[in-house]
Formats: C-alpha cells, structure tokens, sequence
C-alpha cells in the first residue's frame, strides 16, 4: 500500500514537471542532457510480438491447457520461434518434460521450454526470464483463448530473448516457457525441483503473466518488498519506463498481495529473488473474450520494452545474492 502511494506520488510530479517544462527553457535542457546519457530503451520487434500474440490466441491453439493437442500445437510453434530466434537448450534439448500430481490427484504431463543466452562476462549466473505458455483450454465448448493471460507474456519473452541475441548480456539469461501454470504452477514447481543450474547462481526470476492490457497505462512490478535489493533498480526502471509503471502487490498476503499467484511463486518458495510483471484483473480475465483483438497494440508493446529494459538493469548491476 506504501508502494501505491508513493508511485502516484511520482507521476503526479512528473506530470508537474513536464508541465513547468514548457515555460522553463532550463529544466527542459536538464531533461535533454540527462536522456543523452542514458542508453536508449531496447528496441524490440514489435510486429512479430503482435505476431506471436495472435498465433498463440488463436481458435486453432484450443485454450493450450496442459496435457491437450492445443498445448502440444502451441509448443510446436514455440519451439519453431525459439529456434529462429537462435536460443540454445540449457538441458538435452529445449522440450523439458515433466509430470506431477495435479490439484485433483490426478497425474498431469507437460512439457516446459528452457533454454539460455549465455552471458559475456559471467556466464555461471543467471537471470531466469520466464511465462507461463498454457492457459485453460476449451470448456462448455468455449474457447479460452488467454490472449492477455498469457499469449502476452511468452510473445514479450520471445521479443526480449530476440534482443538478448542481438545484445548479448554479460551474465546469462535463461529463457523459460513453462507449461501448467493454469494447473497450480507446476511448470515452475518442476523446474525449480530439478533447476539445471545451481539455484544459488540464481540471479533473480522476472516473470511476465498478463502484460498486454490496462486502461490506465498501469504496468506492476511486485517483488521488491520481499527482495529489498532490487528496489534500486525497480526505482530507476520506473523513471525511464515507457508506461505508468507502479511497484507493489507483493505484501500482506491478501488477495492483493501476488507473490504466490503465478511462477515466481515457485521461485519465492525456495527463496529465490524474483520480479513479477503484470497488469490488475480486467473483465476478460478467465474469460473466453480474452481475444488478442483487445490487446492495444502501443501499450502492450511498451510494456514488454519495460521489461526489457529492467532485464537489462539487472544484468548491468546485479544486486548480491543473501
Ligand atoms: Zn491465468
């Protein structure tokens, strides 16, 4: 709740700023001069995330829930993009399968993509990028086509490993697509179970799920009240963000606090640093109208450009780990 207050505090003040700018010659030369020496946000291929958006919400992937033909046909797809996008596996091979017991007691199979961009200069550390590519598939004959939730997040992956490519990072990034989140995060849970790299080279998680969408502008990062370190570079993310990007949602434990509502809960449970991304619930939510239709193209593109601009913060000056 502190984290709101003063969040809105901060765009009230810009908002001030930029209004004082017009008559004020030297406080826009300020802004100038300050933005000169900051690189520019990364530059992401916004039609093919549109384009990954749109495969991945479409009728023919039937709600990709895990365990289903549509979740099979999404992975396929995945693969072939991570592929083209030159992503090596960090395991055997990219497809890293698993099976767990579900909520119910039932046995659950999926298949989670893993794979890595190795760092420049300290390859043996990790940031671990990571969406959930499932979503809930068809019932009463509906469709749930989880545009937002969360064709958004794996497209804005695939967009910020594309640049991690083109911009290689000094330490590594793992890149994670994880199945069965839907289902109790248990993508997550295999993952971190049997991690393939020591979890104490762990860097921190940054998780996207629902990044496509708010009629506010609102983007969230929640993590940094339960990781003090990476408010810092929470703090500097939210002053060149290209989006009204608000931290909090990551204490309390209520319904309003999300440390354990999607993967990085799995991270958080064995005390791994990690940064969620996402937007407040809209109408659409866990509905079959979450249609790639209703995703605003400039938001969510500046979303994902905000994320990618902290992945890169964090690679530049990663906080200690405890
Ligand atoms: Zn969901």
């Amino acid at each position: 709740m502190t984290n709101r207050i003063s969040a809105r505090r901060r765009s009230i003040a810009a908002v001030l700023v930029a209004a004082g700018a017009v008559g004020m010659a030297a406080t826009a030369c300020a802004t100038t001069a300050e933005s000169a020496q900051r690189p520019p946000l990364p530059a992401l291929d916004s039609a093919q995330l549109l384009r990954d958006l749109g495969v991945l919400a479409a009728d023919s992937m039937e709600g990709r829930r895990v365990g289903t033909p549509g979740g099979a046909k999404a992975r396929a797809y995945l693969l072939s993009r991570l592929n083209a996008i030159g992503i090596a596996p960090l395991g055997a091979a990219l497809e890293a399968p698993f099976s767990t017991t579900g909520r119910g007691g039932n046995t659950i199979a999926g298949v989670n993509l893993v794979g890595v961009v190795r760092g420049s200069r300290v390859p043996d550390r990790y940031v671990v990028l990571t969406a959930h590519y499932d979503h809930v598939g068809v019932r009463n004959n509906e469709i749930y086509r989880g545009a937002d939730d969360n064709a958004s997040g794996t497209s804005g992956v695939l967009a910020i490993a594309k640049w991690l490519k083109a911009n290689p990072p000094q330490h590594s990034v793992v890149i994670a697509l994880f199945d069965g989140e839907e289902s109790g995060l248990l993508g997550a849970r295999a993952f971190v179970e049997a991690a393939p790299v020591p979890l104490d080279r762990m860097i921190a998680n940054v998780n996207l799920d629902m990044v496509s969408r708010n009629d506010r502008n609102e983007l969230w990062a929640a993590g940094a009240a339960r990781h003090p370190a990476l408010r810092p570079l929470l703090d500097s993310t939210v002053r060149v963000a290209p989006v009204t990007l608000k931290l909090g949602h990551d204490s309390g434990g209520g319904q309003d606090d999300w440390t354990s509502q999607s993967d990085h809960g799995a991270f958080h449970a064995k005390g791994i640093p990690w940064v969620y991304f996402g937007v407040e619930d809209h109408p659409d939510y866990h509905k079959p109208s979450d249609t790639a239709d209703k995703v605003p193209a400039s938001f969510f593109f500046r979303s994902v450009t905000t994320v990618a601009e902290f992945v890169r913060r964090l690679d530049a000056a990663p906080p200690a780990r405890r």
